[in-house]
């Protein structure tokens, strides 16, 4: 990776063209689990409970073309939401860089692939079910993807 091409260190999020935008998504997918929200205290969690579109295994929207049409409470990342970006996980690279932050060394864009990423554990993959099978998400409260990554 030469300095000239790692363009999220020298680019305001909001200066981004759409193409890097999209570039910064690792594909993580923890964006699609079910969450909940104590309404006394404002907690956010996250379950194991994922969107019925996702492909746990590619960890990849099975009709992204469509998905606001088809589930209601999907959620496009972009600046305008940026004060809530907060829900978003900890290693999520829009997150991480509006915190000003670097990308993980894990990060599809360091490494060429998603490879790196799903082995460090840091997708979705191995670790939910769909929300149709699971029952009450009370049930499914996980903190694995609330953790943070070390560098
Ligand atoms: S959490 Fe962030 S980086 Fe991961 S899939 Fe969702 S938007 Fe992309
Ligand atoms: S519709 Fe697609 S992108 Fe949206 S939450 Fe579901 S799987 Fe994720």
């Amino acid at each position: 990776m030469t300095k000239d091409k790692a363009f999220w260190r020298t680019t305001a999020l909001e200066d981004m063209s759409d193409s890097q935008w999209e570039s910064l998504c690792d594909g993580c997918a923890k964006c699609c689990l079910s969450k909940l929200i104590d309404d006394e205290t404002e907690e956010l969690y996250y379950t194991n409970l994922a969107c019925d579109l996702l492909d746990t295994k590619k960890c990849r929207c099975t009709d992204y073309e469509h998905r606001f049409a088809r589930v209601t409470d999907c959620v496009k990342v972009s600046l305008k939401h940026r004060e809530s970006f907060g829900w978003l996980p900890p290693t999520c690279a829009y997150r991480r860089l509006s915190e000003g932050k670097d990308l993980p060394q894990w990060h599809p864009l360091l490494t060429g692939s998603k490879a790196a990423m799903h082995k460090a554990g840091q997708s979705v993959r191995g670790k939910v079910i769909h929300e149709s099978l699971g029952g009450d998400p009370e049930d499914h409260i996980v903190i694995w993807p609330l953790a943070d990554c070390s560098d």
